[in-house]
């Protein structure tokens, strides 16, 4: 075994990860990358068929990002936000401002029935380190707001079936994974949850399985928006409102790769909006470009009567909630805010929260949070370089076309009978694997077959990570369509691979 994976098994311990079982074998040291290859310390190649957890963009070692970061090193890594602003900071809030509120940057607009959307704009970014951090944030500015303006004393958070908003405890608190709450319930608060929109596996769905996108086949009467619907009511009849409701729009990544259907967010808005609470949106997996082009989304399956701007096929935005015409109090971001080089997040608020802290200093409204990397100079300057080549023409080309490669390979696992359902939002797909794909039987957890099949990846030199029995690809959006092709012939072969009897019959 190699000096370096010798000191990472005696003194890493690494995240979500069984230790006895990474004990066994020599782990992929990765040592250098470009692009969509990472390479490992013997010189094999692999493409990042994750984008490195869902963070990298435009690839690994982008000239321009790295350019920035040497020209912000030649003036100054950090020096700490309590206290003093900065140079790449005070420009990345103002053009997160400016994407986040496209009607402000003068592009599309939501140009919605609803004013309530219309008007409010996401005009204060709060900065921290991660995912988790930017939804603690968003966590207590929303639960001070509703103490200080409605009157709650004790404001209480609805959240999704199998949510997942981080690790830190308030994160947790709003997340229900067992797997990730129940060893820590006694440090948890509690919030409700409520019945997610998962198509393929909704109790209300009465369509047979189809070797199609579940959401395109579906046959209910939105009973999950009537689930959300009674959730509200039951709650407000209890006289204690929920003060927020908690979303990942469009698609919910850890929960195993959930895509909602068209106009779900929509309607749940337009519901939290009606019992007056606020929406926070975990855009942390979402941001930054990758639920895609509009245009590839299927369609609205039932009726049309949403606005014209909520349409996915006439929306080039770059955060989920604007598909569909929503504009949250609470904008949660991280992961690709950087490119995927550095730890650094944003939570983007109104003026109406930002005005709750305001006060004489004896009222101590000061919102009483911070971290010691907040608005981190390199991270932002990172930051910048990201966005700046996130709006460039050839990013949006690239990501377009990168789309429609990704969705016609993926076409090809339906010939899997492992293969139960291929979901893909934009640049994000899931594939779930299943026992039987008639009856939609899954394997038990135990089975590790996503585990297994990755693993069968990996060695076909493409690298990912399972959720249970769901196998995710989001390929940077530096990825040639050859090395598309590429991620998903290594899937297909991994799949056949580990469920060998199996292979071809339909
Ligand atoms: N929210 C969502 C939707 C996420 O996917 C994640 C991470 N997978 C988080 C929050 C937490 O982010 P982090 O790991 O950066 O703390």
């Amino acid at each position: 075994m190699h000096r370096l994976a010798k000191l990472d098994h005696a003194y890493v311990w690494h995240p979500f990860t069984q230790m006895r079982d990474w004990l066994q074998r020599e782990p992929i040291l990765i040592v250098s990358g470009k692009g969509a290859v990472l390479r490992d310390l013997r010189g094999k190649e692999y493409l990042d068929g994750n984008s490195s957890i869902w963070t990298n963009l435009h690839g690994h070692a982008h000239p321009k990002i790295n350019d920035a970061l040497d020209q912000q090193l030649k003036k100054i890594a950090h020096s700490s936000a309590l206290g003093l602003a900065n140079e790449p900071a005070s420009l990345l809030a103002a053009e997160l401002v400016k994407l986040a509120n496209p009607s402000i940057a003068g592009s599309v607009g939501p140009r919605t029935r609803e004013s309530q959307i219309d008007n409010r704009k996401l005009t204060k970014v709060f900065f921290s380190d991660d995912g988790s951090t930017a939804m603690e944030v968003a966590l207590k500015l929303a639960y001070a707001f509703a103490r200080r303006t409605r009157g709650i004393k004790k404001p209480k958070f609805l959240s999704l079936q199998n949510a997942y908003h981080g690790d830190t405890l308030g994160a947790v608190s709003l997340g229900h994974i067992d797997l990730f709450c129940n060893a820590y319930a006694g440090l948890l608060f509690r919030s409700d949850t409520v019945m997610s929109p998962y198509c393929y596996r909704c109790p209300f769905n009465r369509a047979k399985p189809e070797r199609a996108d579940a959401r395109e086949y579906r046959k209910c009467n939105w009973e999950c928006v009537g689930k959300v619907e009674q959730r509200f009511a039951r709650q407000q009849k209890r006289g204690n409102s929920y003060a927020s409701f908690v979303v990942e729009p469009l698609i919910q990544g850890a929960a195993g790769m959930i895509p909602h259907p068209t106009d779900w967010l929509r309607r749940v808005t337009e519901i939290t909006r009606g019992h007056g609470a606020q929406l926070i949106a975990d855009e942390v997996m979402t941001g930054f470009g990758r639920v895609g082009q509009a245009s590839r989304l299927p369609k609205p399956q039932v009726d049309a009567s949403g606005p014209e701007w909520g349409r996915r096929d006439a929306c080039p935005t770059f955060f989920a909630c604007h598909y569909e015409s929503v504009q949250p109090d609470f904008l949660a971001l991280a992961k690709a805010m950087t490119g995927g080089y550095l730890p650094m997040a944003a939570t983007l608020t109104t003026q109406a929260v930002f005005d709750a802290f305001l006060g004489d200093y004896e009222e101590f409204k000061t919102f009483f949070h911070g971290h010691s990397y907040t608005a981190n100079q390199l991270g932002a300057a990172a930051g910048l370089a990201n966005l700046e080549i996130l709006q460039s023409s050839a990013s949006r080309r690239a990501r377009a076309q990168l789309e429609q490669v990704l969705r016609n390979e993926l076409e090809s696992l339906w010939s899997l009978p492992n293969v139960g359902d291929i979901r893909q939002v934009g640049l994000i797909a899931g594939i779930e694997l299943v026992k039987n794909w008639r009856t939609r039987e899954p394997f038990d957890l135990r089975e590790r077959a996503g585990n297994r099949v990755c693993a069968a990846t990996a060695r076909r030199g493409v690298l990912t990570r399972p959720i249970g029995n769901v196998i995710v690809l989001m390929p940077p959006y530096c990825t040639t369509a050859e090395q598309a092709r590429q991620m998903v012939w290594a899937l297909q072969e991994a799949i056949a691979e580990v469920f060998p009897a199996e292979r071809g019959i339909r």
